[in-house]
């Protein structure tokens, strides 16, 4: 058994002041995923701060955005009006996320935060250079069917898990933190990062620094979304590849798109260069058809994910017809 102290935070000061004095400390908020990475012997806290009470829950309008607290919880995201009226695409990537009861305990914030589900990372017989730096990665000649074909590196081929996080880095949300030096807003793209030698790191959060929330600029993409999600079954299951698109279209003319993947890197993977292409086409699968092509430009599959090259570009143009109601 794993022995750790718990402190309960009431307020974010006091939350950020218990972390500063304890560096073997973690915030916990619902647990869904740092509570299996105890268990498994994975990470090893000697104090948890229990941020789950800490005032950070609201969803509001200010302003031309949208502001989600970090520990607003999944399933209240979900079921939010507001959110449902304004981010669609949000609403839809969450619903996909998880079942009901994970999305009933997990927040937007641990969303964000939860690491990959490669199982070399899970199994401490393994190596991984994820869990233990300089062990070596079990999935590069491995078992690799569920691994990145983007921006990998020979120390980490992982995969993010979150699906929310696709539809945010679509959306151009920001991250809101707190911490030693202060708050400051990380645009959503720049909030995790590719493995490159210190695959161990997933994010650009700092020690010490504590999620306030997320803020997702209004838009004109609420008619003509879709977060398309292929999976080994139909609940419950992370993605093999996943598809946010949201498009503003006008007399059948794509005036503005979104586009990004889940399930293929390191990090939610923006299509930006597709995103350009898709502007002042027409709505028409022959367009999607060549936008698809584009997003696999440096794509590379391992011995078991090859199948994800050909599966990636049919999920882009399949999203892409769903949002534009082309079937
Ligand atoms: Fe570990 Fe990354 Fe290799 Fe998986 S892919 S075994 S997480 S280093």
């Amino acid at each position: 058994m794993i022995q750790f102290q718990y402190t309960r935070a009431t307020a974010a000061k006091a939350a950020l002041d218990a972390i500063s004095r304890d560096k073997t400390a973690m915030f916990i908020a619902g647990g869904t995923n740092l509570v299996d990475l105890m268990k498994r012997g994975i990470v090893s806290p000697e104090r948890l701060i229990d941020i789950s009470r800490l005032p950070l829950t609201d969803i509001t309008t200010e302003g031309k955005s949208l502001k989600i607290g970090s520990l607003a919880l999944n399933s209240t995201v979900a079921e939010n009006k507001t959110v449902q009226q304004k981010q669609p695409l949000l609403v839809q990537a969450l619903n996909a996320g998880a079942s009901a009861q994970i999305r009933n305990m997990a927040t937007v914030g641990g969303n964000m935060l939860q690491r990959t589900r490669c199982h070399y990372f899970y199994d401490t017989a393994l190596p991984c250079n994820k869990r233990e730096p300089g062990s070596g990665c079990g999935a590069l000649e491995g078992f690799n069917r569920m691994h990145a074909i983007f921006g990998f590196s020979e120390k980490c081929i992982a995969v993010h898990p979150s699906d929310m996080s696709v539809a945010l880095v679509a959306l151009d949300a920001t991250v809101v933190v707190d911490g030693p030096k202060g708050q400051r807003r990380i645009p959503f793209i720049d909030f995790h990062r590719l493995p490159g030698d210190r695959p161990e790191i997933d994010t650009n959060l700092l020690p010490g620094e504590l999620i306030l929330g997320v803020e997702i600029p209004d838009n004109r993409f609420a008619k003509n979304v879709h977060y398309l999600k292929v999976r080994d079954r139909a609940s419950y299951a992370f993605a093999l590849v996943s598809v946010a698109a949201a498009l503003q279209i006008e007399k059948k003319v794509i005036r503005d798109a979104r586009l990004a993947l889940g399930g293929v890197a390191h990090k939610p993977w923006r299509l930006s260069e597709a995103e350009r292409a898709l502007v002042g086409k027409p709505v028409s699968e022959s367009t999607f058809r060549e936008v698809a092509q584009l997003a696999m430009k440096g794509a590379k599959g391992f011995k078991y994910n090859e199948y994800k090259l050909k599966l990636t570009p049919n999920a882009i143009i399949q999203a892409l017809k769903v949002a534009s109601k082309l079937v």
